[in-house]
C-alpha cells in the first residue's frame, strides 16, 4: 500500500495530467458523508484549488443524519464553506418517498432514480452558486464495474460520459464534473481516509441496489486476485479508447433545454422531469 505522502501525489497527478482545474476554477465538491468524497474535498482543500462543499440531505433515516453531521463537522474543522441541500425543500419529500412511489409504477432500481435526481440538482445548484466545476468522488472501482458493465450489457456507448472529467457536454448551463480520485482503488482510499482519522461513515448506503453491479464487482475481484494491476489495465485501455467511443456515440446536434424545467437536456424533457411526471401519475 503507498504511504499517504504517495497517495497525495497520485491525486495531485491526475488533476494535473488530465487538466482536471484550470485557473479561476470555483469548485463545488459534491459530499455525502464517505470517505470518497471526503477526500476528494480535502485534497483539493490541501492542493490550494477554490473549493465549497455542497451535500443533498437524501433522508434517509439515520445514515442520512450521521453523514450530515459528519460533513458539517469536518467543514467546520477544516474551513470549508458548506452548502446542504434538503429534499424536503426541494421536492417537498425524501428520496425514499419519490423512490417507493414511482417504483410502484415502473421497474427502476434506487440508485437510478436517486442518481438522476442528485445530479440534476447538482448541475443547477453549482451554477447558482457560482462553481465552474463539480467534483465527485468516483474512484477506480466505480469506473471499472460501470464500464464492465455497460460492455456486458451491449451498451458501450454510454462510457462516453466517463473518465476522469465530463467532455461531451459543452453548455454554459452544464457544470462539467471532475474525479480528482480516478485512478484510486477503494481499499487505497479506506486506508487514506482511516489514516487521516476523517470522520466518516464506512457502512455502504441501505438502499444501494443493483445485483449486476454487485455480480461485476465479484467478477473483478476474482481477476484481481489472478494480475493485481487489472483494474488500472481497464481503466487505462479505455482511457485510449474513450476518443474512439465520443467520436462514433456522442448523439449529434447541439443540447436542448428541459421543456418543463430549463435544465440542459438530450431530449425535450429531462430524466428527472420524466420522473417527476411518474411520480404525479
Ligand atoms: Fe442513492 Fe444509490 Fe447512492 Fe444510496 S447508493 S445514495 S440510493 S445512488
Ligand atoms: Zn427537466
Amino acid at each position: 500500500m503507498a504511504s499517504l505522502k504517495e497517495f497525495e501525489s497520485k491525486v495531485q497527478g491526475t488533476i494535473k495530467e488530465y487538466g482536471l482545474v484550470d485557473k479561476g476554477d470555483k469548485i463545488l465538491v459534491a459530499c455525502s458523508g464517505g470517505k470518497d468524497s471526503t477526500t476528494a474535498l480535502y485534497l483539493l482543500k490541501k492542493f490550494g484549488y477554490n473549493v465549497e462543499a455542497f451535500i443533498i440531505d437524501l433522508i434517509i433515516g439515520n445514515w442520512s443524519k450521521a453523514n450530515l453531521e459528519n460533513v458539517k463537522k469536518f467543514c467546520k474543522e477544516q474551513g470549508i464553506k458548506l452548502h446542504v441541500i434538503s429534499m424536503r425543500e426541494e421536492f417537498g419529500c425524501s428520496i425514499c418517498y419519490i423512490r417507493s412511489n414511482i417504483q410502484s409504477k415502473r421497474n427502476f432500481t434506487n440508485c437510478m432514480i436517486c442518481g438522476v435526481i442528485k445530479r440534476w440538482v447538482m448541475n443547477q445548484k453549482a451554477r447558482e452558486l457560482g462553481a465552474t466545476k463539480v467534483a465527485t468522488g468516483h474512484n477506480l472501482d466505480d469506473e471499472v464495474e460501470t464500464l464492465m458493465m455497460n460492455i456486458m450489457k451491449g451498451n458501450p456507448g454510454l462510457s462516453i460520459t466517463l473518465g476522469p472529467k465530463t467532455g461531451v457536454i459543452r453548455d454554459k448551463k452544464f457544470i462539467p464534473r471532475i474525479k480528482p480520485l480516478y485512478f484510486c482503488t477503494n481499499d487505497e482510499i479506506r486506508e487514506y481516509s482511516k489514516g487521516m482519522g476523517f470522520p466518516v461513515l464506512y457502512k455502504p448506503c441501505p438502499c444501494a441496489t443493483g445485483a449486476f453491479r454487485i455480480e461485476v464487482r465479484k467478477l473483478v475481484s476474482e481477476m484481481e486476485r489472478q494480475d493485481k494491476d487489472v483494474k488500472m489495465n481497464l481503466v487505462k485501455n479505455f482511457m485510449v479508447m474513450l476518443p474512439i467511443l465520443r467520436k462514433a456515440y456522442s448523439p449529434k446536434g447541439s443540447l436542448k433545454y428541459c421543456s418543463v424545467c430549463g435544465e440542459p437536456s438530450r431530449n425535450d424533457v429531462c430524466k428527472r422531469c420524466d420522473l417527476m411526471k411518474v411520480l404525479k401519475e
